[in-house]
């Protein structure tokens, strides 16, 4: 329902169980969560549904500090609040930016990224941004290679953003944000995407036919009103300017009123017992305000800017018959942050166009002629006929490499955004002013640092030598950078990011909100936002403000929200729950899927079971307790599961997977995906042209130790990677699996040198009868060394014998790089000051269940980062690691068939670790042939035909 305060009948409302003050992004997302459910919800808007300047000046603020962006630019009071008018630039936070770092005060939030990981896609999905790709992913998901030559890691690293799409049409008209005092607010605007997502429009026809969530206009909060006792909160005092008043009575309360604004009204929630506001016992609220300065560290003319555009521009994916953006730029390296005591800084190219592309003006021309409005603009067709050349070379690169048109620039800014330090001192108080309902204004004194100066220009020196590095264009220096340290600051302004003011720490005297949202000191208050981000990053914050806003939703809908302790992923509940169907009846169903099944079971429901004989299918669901079905095409058409998971022997996968595809389903297959590359290859363009998900459950690299390396790889603590060794301890495929996570897939294989050994029977010596059938084993040795782009040699060494040998030792994982090593399950550095090696074993951590512990856990201590932790989001359940690998993969098709997100392995990328393998397999029969990679298929094929002839002709391979 949609009701407007000043039309509605009765002044005091009933209770409701949850009460939501603002409607912008955040707000909406956790009003939409309870659609359709029992609980009775109000949202309250201080705005309505058109532009109002009158409730616009609710916004003013008193500047005391830096200089802000005039109020009316950088915030909407309206339904659908600030996203009226935002540009729609998505990206989440780092790992690192959620970690405590030594050098950044304050810095550490009480979440890690696993906590907030599974939010991300369907935060994505309500703000319009596609698959939640925001790492090196993106390029196995795209299906293009990364650039030749990688940033390097010990400076840089890919930064992926995506902006949000238009995909409801507009039915108001909003004043783009303006305001010629504060200059450079073109800024803000600064995704350069076609247009984004108005989430109020996005929400409209949901929240109106909605029964049990009401959205309240012109209802501006003026308290939250609390028991007696001043500890509870027990709903909202709401006015509109015509002088309507109302009671909201709730259970429970959620401030999602924006940066400034969730401050402001807890301070001005005085009553005796607290009179200086809610929440504010300990004098946390308003403080540690922070924002995005944006600032360009130079320029470049358009006409050579192209080489770094292509580098740092846009990429385009169509999925759905939907086409998605994203955008790629650079972060400083997590290695160069730790060891030059930098704050974080993101850069991106912001263009100055011209005019529009011949090509988009001809694609336009195009469809009008086919009799499609498409909007074809006054100077398209001299645009065309003055630019052929141009023209030309974009449908030439567009159609054979793919590659977006380029905007026609004038110039392009490298634009640049360091993050704030957190500031105690930087923060939000009451005014002298009153606003309409004689309330103090918000007085704002945001403090700027001269440490995030020094981080501008280090990072500036730093781009232009890795530009020059790599033959990119370096861009003539900003005059600012050079100015003296006193004006630095002069021309920045912020970028309506504010963040902070009720900042998230489990400490009550250093935050204001819990891990969750929960106000410390008051009960059923919640806050919600950028308000409550412990540091600010450089992400821009809404895509983390609403993933975190869907985290608490789903704790107040499971009503767990005044418990303390993490909310595990297994005891949340989804609606409804992801239907699954398993083909199968081997020892894995019953052994390793059953269990994560039922530790899932208020996520998941397993609709049935079948093989591939329906004598098969019954035995199997007589082994498991699930329902049999006697085909899996009877499964996928009787029980419709979301997804079927494929665990059958690997000679079987093959027909198995594509049977499933064909029938039009998302399938979760196991590895291997088929015994040769071209079959796996076939059955990934299967899903591909389908458009269906298929997601491989390759274990190895999810095991917990492995999230932690690959954690600590991330976070930069090992700095750049010089060496990952497979020494004889995952079997080939898995192996191969391990090294590349390690690497991560911005630096794929690019070269493959192997050579196979062979030692004869091991264990016995010659001649002797072995007691046993291990002691009688071949054994034979393969060795490869693997070239990743960027420099990192991966050396795989393995033979099918050292599992099974008593005499050889258990076989070793390890990661070398600048700064460090692991060492299977161990993190060794270097003491700074004495150059001592410094050994710190993981630690595993458990929660004692009724009866059985299960894995809550696992960390391990670093002198700069404190703790560095992987949480198992299924900590509760008595799984093992294997499990724990498979719980991950199948927890994220929930995300993959709701929320479009991409499975956490994909088939494709199951099918880079085949072509690894069988170069390597090449390369050994060819006895160390040096193979660049990738090695194109056809090719590969015609020369093993050859050396097949060869060798039969009796000559060597
Ligand atoms: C020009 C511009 C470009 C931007 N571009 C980006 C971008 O590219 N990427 C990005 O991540 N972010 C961007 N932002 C910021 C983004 O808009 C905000 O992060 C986002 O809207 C915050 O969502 P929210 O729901 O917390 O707050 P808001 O969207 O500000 O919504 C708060 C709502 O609460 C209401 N409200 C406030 N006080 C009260 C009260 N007392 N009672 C009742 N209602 C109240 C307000 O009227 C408002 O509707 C941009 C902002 C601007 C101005």
């Amino acid at each position: 329902m949609i009701e407007d305060l000043d039309q509605a009948a009765s002044a005091d409302r009933h209770e409701v169980d949850l009460c939501i003050v603002g409607s912008g992004p955040v707000g909406l997302a956790i009003a939409l969560a309870f659609v359709g459910r029992q609980e009775s919800v109000v949202v309250v808007e201080t705005g309505g549904d058109a532009h109002e300047p009158a409730t616009e000046a609710l916004s003013a603020v008193e500047v005391a500090g830096h200089r802000r962006a005039h109020p009316n630019a950088v915030r909407r009071r309206i339904f659908g609040g600030t996203s009226s008018v935002w540009s729609g630039r998505c990206m989440p936070f780092s790992a690192l930016d959620l970690q405590h770092r030594s050098w950044i005060p304050h810095s550490g939030w009480p979440l890690r990224s696993e906590d907030v990981d599974p939010w991300l896609a369907p935060a994505g999905q309500l703000l319009q941004a596609g698959p939640a790709v925001y790492d090196d992913r993106l390029w196995a998901h795209l299906g293009t290679r990364p650039p030749a030559q990688p940033w390097d890691p010990s400076r840089f690293v890919t930064q992926v953003f995506q902006p949000s799409v238009v995909r409801h049409e507009r039915t108001r008209t909003i004043p783009a944000p303006h305001d010629p005092s504060s200059g450079g607010l073109a800024a803000l605007n600064h995704s350069s995407a076609p247009g984004a997502e108005d989430i109020g429009e996005n929400a409209r026809e949901r929240l109106r036919s909605s029964g049990n969530v009401t959205l309240l206009l012109h209802a501006h909060a003026t308290e939250v009103c609390t028991d007696e006792s001043g500890r509870r909160a027990t709903g909202v005092q709401v006015r509109s300017l015509r002088g309507a008043r109302a009671r909201i009575r709730a259970r429970r309360v959620v401030l999602a009123c924006g940066g400034i604004d969730n401050a402001r009204l807890l301070l001005l929630s005085r009553a005796p017992h607290h009179p200086a506001g809610l929440g504010n016992a300990h004098d946390q609220v308003g403080r540690y305000l922070m924002d995005h300065h944006y600032a360009p560290l130079g320029s470049i003319p358009g006409a050579m800017a192209t080489a770094l555009r292509r580098r740092m521009g846009w990429r385009w994916f169509r999925q759905g018959g939907q086409r998605h953006l994203y955008l790629t730029g650079a972060s400083l390296s997590p290695q160069r942050q730790r060891e030059e005591q930098l704050p974080r800084a993101t850069l991106f190219l912001f263009e100055h166009p011209q005019r529009a592309a011949a090509l988009s003006s001809a694609a336009r021309i195009a469809r009008t002629l086919r009799g499609r409005d498409a909007g074809i603009e006054p100077g398209d067709v001299n645009n065309v006929l003055g630019h052929p050349l141009e023209l030309l070379r974009s449908a030439w690169e567009w159609r054979r490499h793919g590659l977006p048109v380029l905007l026609p620039v004038e110039r392009i800014d490298v634009g640049c955004n360091v993050e704030q330090l957190p500031d105690a001192d930087s923060r939000v108080t009451l005014g002298s002013t009153p606003d309409a309902f004689g309330q103090p204004i918000a007085r704002v004194d945001w403090r700027l640092h001269d440490r995030e100066f020094a981080g501008y220009r280090r990072t500036a020196a730093l781009f232009a030598e890795e530009c020059r590095r790599l033959g990119l264009p370096v861009a003539t220096p900003s005059p600012w950078l050079r100015s003296g340290d006193a004006d630095w600051k002069q021309p920045l302004h912020d970028m309506a990011h504010p963040m902070g003011s009720t900042r998230m720490s489990d400490n009550p005297r250093s935050g204001v909100v819990d891990r969750h949202g929960a106000v410390h000191g008051v009960d059923g208050l919640f806050v919600a936002g950028s308000s409550v981000f412990a540091t600010g990053g450089t992400s821009n914050p809404t895509l983390m403000a609403v993933a975190l806003a869907l985290r608490l939703a789903d704790r107040l809908r499971t009503r767990q929200a005044e418990a303390s302790g993490p909310a595990a992923w297994i005891e949340s509940a989804a609606e409804p729950r992801l239907r699954v169907g398993l083909v199968g009846g081997g020892d894995r169903v019953r052994n390793q899927y059953r269990p994560v099944l039922a530790a899932l079971a208020r996520r998941v429901d397993v609709v049935g079971i079948a093989t591939r004989s329906e004598a098969g299918g019954r035995a199997a669901a007589e082994a498991t307790g699930y329902r049999a079905w006697p085909s899996p095409a009877a499964l996928v058409e009787g029980a419709r599961p979301d997804v079927v998971i494929a665990v059958i022997p690997g000679g079987a996968n093959v027909g198995v997977l594509h049977q499933l595809l064909g029938l039009g389903v998302p399938v979760l297959g196991e590895t291997p995906v088929a015994w040769s590359l071209a079959a796996a290859r076939g059955v990934v363009g299967h899903a591909r042209g389908r458009g269906l998900p298929l997601g491989i459950a390759e274990q190895f690299p999810f095991l917990p130790a492995e999230r932690l390396k690959r954690k600590l790889v991330e976070l930069g603590v090992l700095g750049r990677l010089t060496a990952v060794v497979n020494d004889f301890a995952t079997y080939d495929y898995h192996g191969i699996a391990q090294l590349r996570a390690w690497v991560g897939a911005e630096h794929p294989a690019i070269e493959v040198v192997a050579r196979r050994h062979a030692f004869g029977r091991s264990g016995v010596p010659d001649g002797a009868e072995p007691a046993t059938r291990e002691l009688g084993w071949e054994e034979t040795w393969l060795r490869a060394e693997i070239r990743f782009a960027g420099g990192c040699l991966g050396v795989h060494d393995y033979s099918p014998g050292f599992s099974v040998l008593p005499t050889r030792p258990a076989g070793s994982l390890r990661i070398h790089g600048q700064c460090g090593s692991v060492v299977d399950e161990s993190l060794v550095m270097a003491d700074r000051v004495t150059g001592a090696a410094l050994t710190q074993a993981f630690r595993r951590r458990w929660t004692e269940g009724p009866a059985q512990r299960s894995l809550a856990g696992i960390e391990v201590a670093h002198p700069a980062l404190g703790t560095i932790a992987w949480e198992n989001p299924f900590a509760g359940a008595p799984l093992t690691d294997e499990q724990v690998a498979i719980a991950q993969h199948v927890a994220a098709f929930e995300g993959v068939v709701r929320h479009g997100a991409v499975p956490l392995y994909t088939g494709a990328e199951a099918a880079l670790d085949m072509a690894l393998l069988e170069a390597i397999t090449e390369s050994a029969d060819r006895d160390g042939a040096r193979l660049g990679l990738p090695r194109q298929p056809q090719l590969a094929r015609v020369q093993r035909i050859f050396r097949a002839l060869r060798r039969r002709a009796g000559l060597a391979a």
